[in-house]
């Protein structure tokens, strides 16, 4: 039974619902990216076509040459956009234009729930959200079309306001093949029918889209070109200006930022290819979403193969681009593609080249090298555990802030070049805030002997930094790591070394040690300590406090290992205590719970007990007070 009669009316699903409110409701001035997101998923459709073609030639029938027409009907205010490519079924726009299916789109949702209307609209032209911002300019979009092979066409239809149709379209409406999407335009959007305006407009924005484009002024005008098609790839780089690289990577990249750093070129030898790669000058949104490791694109001779070939290391997952290949073959599947060794070459090439022009640029271009690492290190930091093959170009690449550093970066080649006297090891400290690492306590003995510490403030970096890593053959050593060797390191002028410790601290860390039980796994005089009276550390051979804290709190880790209390024999607070009265027994209990507890805040922990903490601190106070006022 077939139903010739009235479309059906479907909803939105309610997060697509709310998207179009957003859109149908923008004040965003920049609304031009709505020809942007259209003209990209024509060229979309049609390279998905060239992509069946090769398997199915029948799909191209007599029509092989792939097309984007952009059609002007200032009478009916109306702007039309066509393409031959692969089309979509009525199950596939119910699907395609009634839900949200991709990921950018999710997170831009998931963005815009926080923000307020002004942001939103800024969000929009950040994200672009695809086929919805359509309804930034249309208040009525009828898409009808007719996928490859196909002998019927449908045609979805909207006002963004919740509801949708859709049904069966007449053959003779219909395209031949593929879709075409016509736009209503708010009467504020009359200017998307001149052509001075949309020419301008898709030159700058869709100039190197791999199909070309044709612009009808009228519906009854003669199309004209005004976009070639050519693979901007396939140019010799000389020939190619900033912009157009530029035009380019927004396009390739969904990026609408500059390149921070571009790279093409041609391999040649045992495998023929190039490589158009591009380095986002910011962080792009989805740079932590699991579902999008990769984003180079995959060609074979011009053809579009597919965006999850995983050309890249997933730390290397910033780089936008793509890579044509002249050897893979054409006619194998995507599946077979990912077990090629020819692509394992490209793979391992690719990777290689980058690493090695970044490097360069570290050099060459100093200020855009460290905005790279400013915003990629985080990343490019997991191939330092993840690929073995690449750690010493990775550690060559990586940059610090250090204890010396001013804020600025350091490389390691700078920091193994300023290693003090029977210095062995490279030190660091890890934590999530930079500025209260820098005043850490444990750092105190490696200040006093000069001795410069990493400060290293990613999550990432304590994996790395304790799988066995060495730099110039030095290993890297926590400052909060069992002991510390420091007393080898000479102090710097002025510094006073600390004297043994006399035998009533070394009472009074017996004492402690007694009284903390088995809050503690040893308590102990310290080299690290000039200033603080006490400091915490894993024991001698545990693992970095910091990661122990990670994975504990990522569940992956029962109970850590019970830290070492470090005690400052020099600190005038021990001296007293361990010279206080035996028989103020109370005291020094007191006391020894709240160093304990004092060592815990300057790691950024809760006292053990905040209940009893606070009597204690309130019982000394109260002493200190009535000793005072006598
Ligand atoms: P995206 O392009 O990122 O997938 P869009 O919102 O732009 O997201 O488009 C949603 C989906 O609609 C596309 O993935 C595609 O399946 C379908 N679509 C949109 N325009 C076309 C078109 N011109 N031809 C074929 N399919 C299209
Ligand atoms: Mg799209």
């Amino acid at each position: 039974m077939t139903t010739e009669t009235a479309p059906e009316t479907r909803s939105f699903e309610a997060d697509v619902a709310k998207l179009l409110h957003l859109m149908v409701h923008s004040v965003y001035s920049d609304k031009d990216v709505f020809l942007r997101e259209l003209i990209s998923n024509a060229a979309d459709a049609c390279e998905k076509l060239r992509y069946e073609g090769l398997s199915n030639p029948a799909l191209l029938g007599e029509d092989g040459q792939p097309r984007i027409a952009v059609t002007l009907d200032a009478d009916n205010r109306q702007l039309i956009i066509d393409d031959n490519g692969i089309g979509m079924s009525e199950a596939e726009m119910a699907e395609a234009l009634g839900t949200i299916a991709r990921s950018g789109t999710k997170a831009f949702m998931e963005k815009i729930a926080g923000a307020k209307e002004a942001e939103g609209s800024q969000l929009i032209g950040q994200f672009g959200v695809g086929f919805y911002s359509a309804f930034m300019v249309a208040d009525h979009v009828d898409v009808t079309s007719r996928r490859a092979g196909a002998d019927s066409a449908a045609t979805w239809s909207s006002d963004g306001l919740g509801t949708y149709t859709i049904a069966p379209a007449d053959l003779a409406d219909a395209p031949a093949r593929g879709t075409r999407v016509r736009l209503h335009l708010k009467e504020e959007a009359t200017a998307y029918t001149q052509r001075a305006m949309v020419e301008r407009t898709i030159k700058a924005q869709s100039g190197h889209v791999p199909v070309p484009i044709f612009l009808k002024e009228t519906p009854d005008a003669e199309p004209s070109q005004i976009a070639d098609g050519a693979a901007l790839w396939t140019k010799p780089k000389a020939d190619v200006t900033a912009e157009e690289y530029q035009d380019f990577y927004r396009g390739v990249a969904g990026q609408f930022d500059d390149p921070a750093f571009t790279l093409h070129y041609r391999a040649e030898g045992l495998h023929e290819y190039t490589v158009l790669a591009f380095v986002p000058e910011t962080r792009p949104f989805d740079l932590f979403d699991p579902d999008r490791a990769g984003r180079m694109k995959l060609y074979v001779r011009r053809v579009f193969i597919t965006d999850e070939a995983q050309l890249l290391p997933r730390y290397m997952r910033f780089v936008r681009g793509l890579v044509d290949s002249n050897d893979l073959p054409l006619n194998v599947s995507r599946e077979m593609i990912q077990e090629s060794p020819v692509l394992a070459a490209i793979q391992k090439g690719v990777a290689n080249r980058i690493l090695s022009e970044l490097d360069k640029l570290s050099s060459s271009d100093t200020d855009r090298y460290l905005k790279i690492w400013d915003n990629f290190g985080a990343v490019l930091k997991e191939g330092l555990y993840e690929d073995f093959t690449r750690r010493d170009a990775l550690l060559g690449l990586a940059r610090f802030k250090t204890t010396t550093s001013a804020g600025n970066w350091r490389s390691l080649k700078d920091y193994v070049a300023s290693l003090r006297d029977n210095q062995t090891a490279i030190y660091y400290a890890t934590g999530p805030d930079l500025d209260r690492l820098a005043s850490s306590p444990q750092l105190e003995g490696f200040r006093a002997r000069g001795i410069e510490v990493l400060l290293l403030t990613d999550q990432v970096d304590s994996f790395w930094v304790t799988g066995g890593v060495d730099y110039d053959g030095k290993p890297f050593k926590s400052v909060t790591q069992g002991l510390s060797d420091l007393s080898l390191v000479p102090l710097l002028e002025g510094e006073e070394s600390a004297p043994a410790a006399s035998d009533a601290v070394n009472g009074f860390v017996e004492f402690v040690k007694a009284t903390l039980g088995d809050a503690v796994s040893d308590v102990r005089t310290s080299e690290r300590l000039t200033e603080s009276a006490v400091c915490l550390v894993a024991p001698d051979h545990g693992m970095d406090r910091q990661l122990e804290k990670l994975l504990a709190g990522a569940g992956r880790l029962d109970a850590g290992a019970k830290p070492v209390l470090e005690i400052n024999p020099r600190h005038a607070l021990i001296a007293k205590l361990a010279e206080a009265d035996d028989g103020d027994a109370a005291l020094r209990e007191d006391a020894a719970h709240l160093l304990f507890d004092e060592a815990r805040i300057a790691d950024g922990e809760l006292p053990v007990d905040p209940r009893a903490f606070s009597a204690r601190l309130t019982r000394l106070l109260d002493r200190g007070l009535r000793s005072a006022v006598g």
